[in-house]
């Protein structure tokens, strides 16, 4: 963009561009006469990726925007990979965290409840005893693809929690709702009836999942916490009453 337009001037809207969480990706460029390095400055110090002064000749213009598209695309490539588990291409845990915090704000602003399952393979250490570490990964997959697909809502969102668990957020989900959620994912899992044979729970590959509901607000001082470290605990109750299960009362 020009700096010197008609109404707003350019640092004015690259300053916007920048704070608008929508737009503020975008890479900038400027193309102007105004050449003195303050100007330079103050247009890198806004956000802006590139300065091109007149006059221009147009070839260099198309191979530095070629340059910087390209720098976007590497970018945004490395952003997708940092946040999907490589093993079961699904989220990690680091976009889990960021996920779990950002809807833990919205239900604090909308007061709607929030829901967090935490589910963890049964007997998975035998599972990889049994048939070997590499089968234990392509069963790691198959969970996670299978919980992935069970999903109905657009704004649910699974994650690989740890090792061989995984993590549900579930956004303006009650506990009934998140409860009967927890079941389906269960049941998509015995469905594709993974052959376990030396599991003490079934002949197949099973679950254990722990459900945690709260409605967050600034007075009962609930934080995003006490909503994983309830899930936990139901977590573990699920384990300890013979897993299988789940838990969420
Ligand atoms: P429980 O029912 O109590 O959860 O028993 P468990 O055997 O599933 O639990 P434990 O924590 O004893 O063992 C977890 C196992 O998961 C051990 C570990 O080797 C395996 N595991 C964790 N991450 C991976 C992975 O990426 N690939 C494979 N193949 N195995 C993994
Ligand atoms: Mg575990
Ligand atoms: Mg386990």
């Amino acid at each position: 963009m020009d700096i010197i337009m008609p109404e707003m001037d350019g640092y004015e809207l690259c300053g916007k561009l920048k704070e608008d969480p929508l737009t503020s990706h975008i890479p900038v460029i400027f193309v102007t006469a105004v050449s003195e390095i303050m100007d330079e400055n103050r247009g890198f110090a806004l956000g802006a990726v590139d300065y091109i002064t007149k006059p221009f000749h147009p070839p260099m213009v198309k191979a530095r925007v070629k340059l910087h598209l390209n720098l976007k695309r590497k970018q945004e490539l490395l952003e997708k990979f940092a946040f999907i588990d490589a093993l079961t291409e699904i989220p990690n845990r680091r976009q889990f965290d960021s996920v779990l915090e950002q809807e833990w704000n919205r239900a604090i602003r909308s007061s709607y409840p929030i829901s967090l399952i935490l589910a963890d393979i049964d007997h998975f250490k035998l599972y990889n005893d049994t048939y070997g570490h590499g089968k234990g990964d392509d069963c790691l997959h198959n969970v996670a693809q299978a919980m992935s697909r069970s999903l109905r809502r657009s704004s649910d969102f699974v994650a690989r929690y740890g090792g061989e668990e995984f993590a549900v957020v579930l956004p303006d989900t009650d506990a009934f709702h998140a409860i009967e959620t927890a079941n389906n994912l269960l049941a998509s899992i015995d469905r594709m009836a993974i052959p376990h044979e030396s599991s003490p729970v079934a002949d197949c590959v099973t679950v254990s999942m722990g459900v945690s509901t709260m409605v967050p607000d600034t007075e009962n001082c609930a934080n995003v916490k006490n909503l994983i470290e309830d899930a936990d605990k139901k977590l573990y109750e699920a384990k300890s009453s013979g897993r299988h299960v789940v838990i969420g009362y």
